[in-house]
């Protein structure tokens, strides 16, 4: 059977990548989380001191982009694909609160998502690929078979990012989790370059009072039908 491109795009923590990473392996599809591409790209611009509460030094990371490599490894483990930055298995360190408050501003910058869009663009050229982030559906593959927007209230995906973080051992305060993914509600829907917007072909789901179970089964009709039409 033919192979589709499924571009998955939305808010923060609306539950993207658990669906991407179900499709992919119900599909046999590769899963590529474009966002950990730009936490990737934020750590290492902490880790250089070119973004930190004060300030953000753009020329900066801009002149060392060159040298930042990010790619990914598939786990056979996990069964999903985890980032590298320059070789480094960074997975564990992209998810913290701190990286989640300077991303949004490094994903603003021209020359980083060029870069990054380009390889992933190169990452779903043969199809076969589920691709969740922003702009996955508007400006990496506007052209995919089937396009879903994920959707949920502010309140739900905050608890949720809250109790992932809880578990992970990060001792966060939940209001602190809102307005973080309050504040990269706004900044990814407001910035200049490739803001958050649905794409017109795009379905959209909200999983507010949605299972996993229940947005499974609902996401695999979707796919059937496209499959089916092709
Ligand atoms: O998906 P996740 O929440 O890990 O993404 C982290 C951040 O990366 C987003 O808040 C957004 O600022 C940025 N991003 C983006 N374009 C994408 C994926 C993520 O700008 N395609």
């Amino acid at each position: 059977m033919n192979k589709i491109t499924i571009a998955i795009d939305g808010f923060s923590s609306t539950g993207k990548s658990t669906i991407a990473k179900q499709l992919a392996n119900y599909l046999g599809y590769v899963y590529v989380d474009s966002g950990a591409m730009y936490r990737a790209v934020t750590l290492y611009a902490m880790r250089e001191d070119f973004i930190n509460d004060n300030s953000f030094n753009v020329e900066g990371l801009v002149s060392r982009l060159e040298e930042v490599a990010i790619s990914f490894l598939f786990n056979e483990t996990l069964g999903f694909a985890e980032v590298y930055l320059n070789g480094e298995n960074v997975e564990a360190s992209i998810r913290t609160l701190e990286v989640s408050s300077f991303v949004s501003k490094v994903a603003a910058v021209t020359e980083v998502r060029k870069k990054l869009v380009s390889i992933q663009k190169q990452l779903g050229k043969d199809k076969g690929v589920v691709m969740d982030g922003r702009d996955i559906g508007t400006v990496v593959f506007p052209d995919a078979e089937l396009k879903l927007f994920m959707t949920a209230s502010a309140q739900t995906r905050a608890e949720r990012r809250y109790l992932e973080l809880l578990e992970r051992g990060d001792k966060v305060v939940y209001e602190n989790v809102l307005k973080n993914v309050q504040e990269r509600d706004y900044l990814d829907s407001t910035r200049k370059d490739s803001p958050l917007v649905k794409a017109e072909d795009a379905i959209e789901i909200d999983n507010s009072h949605l299972s996993l179970k229940e947005q499974f089964d609902k996401v695999l009709n979707i796919v059937n039908k496209v499959l089916e039409d092709k």
